[in-house]
């Protein structure tokens, strides 16, 4: 049904771009001369959209999503998981027939999860179902008992002036369903980063907090905290139904009906020490432009739960699909097309460094005197979800968005007035350096449902989605590597 709308849709979309951009009757003598004159070049517009056609037919995406999670499942950070789904990644890329293809490594500090625990003792004894944050502190392997401090929000915790030494904190601050995702932005950088941190500034011995989720199983999500080594606080979180009943304690504690809860805490990761991690980077060099670079990836680690699928076995394989189509129609674009497979996207590091993979791509080919200037970049990093619009920074040619817009219209897809802020999460150190960056909005409604979960598995991915978002990503990287767009960097 599904299918049905968007090949439909899709006609319609070509002689919209053919109203557009020029008559319909020199598109279809173009069509004509393309199978004798191959030396005759189609509009881009034309020719995206018959990418944009291809790669909706591919199942590319799906197929290489389903091979990695299914050979390596979990890629933790500096894991040895992580560095064998690289070494078979650049291995498949030689195979799709990408010009070049490395393996680039850097160092990382690597974080291992241990045992853990969290029960109520005494009165409303219970065991919860918990998992410890990123880059967290350890207990002693007997764990650590205290009293419970409960604060309803995040703020009731910054703001309160309680005595927490010798307690375990927990919070239940929910988090906020929303289609852009916006509602973990806010709790990650403050609640989870933060958090553990400021409660042992105030003597606390645990933190607890409501996983960031937007689900009520009983699964919990990690993420990274703020790494401090051996100084780090033990740090969990707890699924969405465990932080309900804490919810139901406090209720009864405040009508006098429950005394001070007591919790056993026990979490005992490991710092393991320096490691490496690497990323992967395949290129189609340009035609006439190859010093001119479009950066698409995603990142190749996953948390160690699931098998990250959704965070983010989707973005690698979407982005390396958008780009294998052009290899597969024989269509080689005029700028280089590069697709990065980041490494260790997920964890933090010593002094407040993270994205470490981000930073070594940046760091080496990002820099003056390498001959080469990133024209944009974008990563896709929020699950498989269907796009539905498409953000560019300041364009060199005010009629670039509305020419791709109207080659994305028929994938449901809406080129957005706003200029970019972002372009996902890898392409930060790219931003900081001044290129600039671009973003496909993905629906986001349901990914905080499973996001960082023993859940993240292929089974959360829908194909037909994941086809219809390497059609938005394969026409707009060819709209960019084929016409002269230059864009303005970010604002800051
Ligand atoms: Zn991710």
């Amino acid at each position: 049904m599904r299918t049905k709308t968007v090949c439909v849709s899709a006609l319609m979309g070509l002689s919209l771009i053919a109203m557009a951009a020029s008559p319909v009757v020199a598109q279809s003598k173009a069509k004509k001369v393309e199978q004798v004159r191959p030396d005759i070049k189609l509009a881009p517009e034309v020719e995206a959209a018959k990418l944009r056609d291809a790669a909706l037919k591919s199942n590319e995406a799906y197929e290489f999503v389903s091979q990695l999670t299914t050979r390596f499942g979990a890629r933790p950070a500096g894991s040895e998981s992580e560095r064998n789904s690289a070494v078979w990644a650049a291995e498949e890329l030689k195979k799709m027939g990408f010009d070049t293809v490395r393996i680039d490594t850097f160092p990382l500090a690597l974080w291992e999860r241990g045992a853990e625990g969290l029960e109520i003792t005494g009165p409303f004894a219970q065991k919860m179902v918990v998992t410890a944050l990123g880059g967290s502190g350890a207990t002693p392997p007997e764990g650590v008992t205290g009293e419970a401090a409960i604060f309803e929000t995040y703020q009731d915790f910054t703001t309160s002036t309680a005595d927490l030494r010798g307690k375990i904190v927990v919070i239940l601050q929910p988090t906020v369903r929303t289609q852009t995702g916006v509602g973990y932005g806010v709790g990650s950088g403050s609640m989870r980063r933060q958090g553990p941190e400021s409660a042992k500034a105030r003597g606390a011995i645990g933190y607890v907090m409501r996983s960031l989720g937007t689900e009520d199983h009983r699964f919990a999500h990690t993420g990274a905290t703020r790494f401090l080594g051996d100084e780090g606080l033990p740090a969990l979180a707890i699924s969405p139904p465990d932080a309900e009943q804490f919810e139901r304690l406090l209720k009864l504690q405040r009508e006098g009906k429950a005394g001070p809860l007591r919790l056993k805490l026990l979490s005992t990761p490991k710092f393991l020490g320096n490691g490496t991690s690497q990323n992967v980077v395949a290129e189609i060099k340009g035609r006439t432009r190859p010093s001119e670079i479009i950066t698409i990836g995603g990142h190749l680690d996953s948390w160690d739960l699931g098998t990250g699928a959704i965070d983010d076995g989707a973005g690698v394989a979407i982005t390396m699909a958008a780009a294998k189509v052009m290899i597969d129609n024989k269509m080689r674009p005029e700028r280089t097309v590069r697709v990065v497979f980041w490494g260790s996207e997920e964890v933090s590091q010593p002094n407040d460094k993270g994205l470490s993979g981000a930073v070594a791509y940046a760091e080496k080919y990002a820099i003056a005197g390498s001959g080469e200037t990133h024209i944009a970049a974008a990563e896709s990093d929020f699950g498989a979800d269907v796009v539905y619009s498409l953000n560019l920074p300041k364009a060199s040619d005010e009629t670039f968005k509305a020419t791709l817009g109207n080659v994305l219209f028929p994938l449901n897809i809406y080129a957005d007035r706003a200029d970019s802020t972002g372009g996902g999460p890898d392409t930060g150190p790219l931003k900081t350096k001044g290129v600039p960056v671009f973003s496909l909005q993905q629906n986001g409604t349901d990914y905080f449902d499973v996001h960082h979960t023993v859940d993240d598995v292929l089974d959360r991915i829908d194909p037909k989605k994941m086809d219809q978002n390497v059609a938005a990503w394969a026409a707009t990287v060819w709209m960019i590597a084929n016409t002269s767009v230059t864009f303005a960097p970010n604002p800051k």
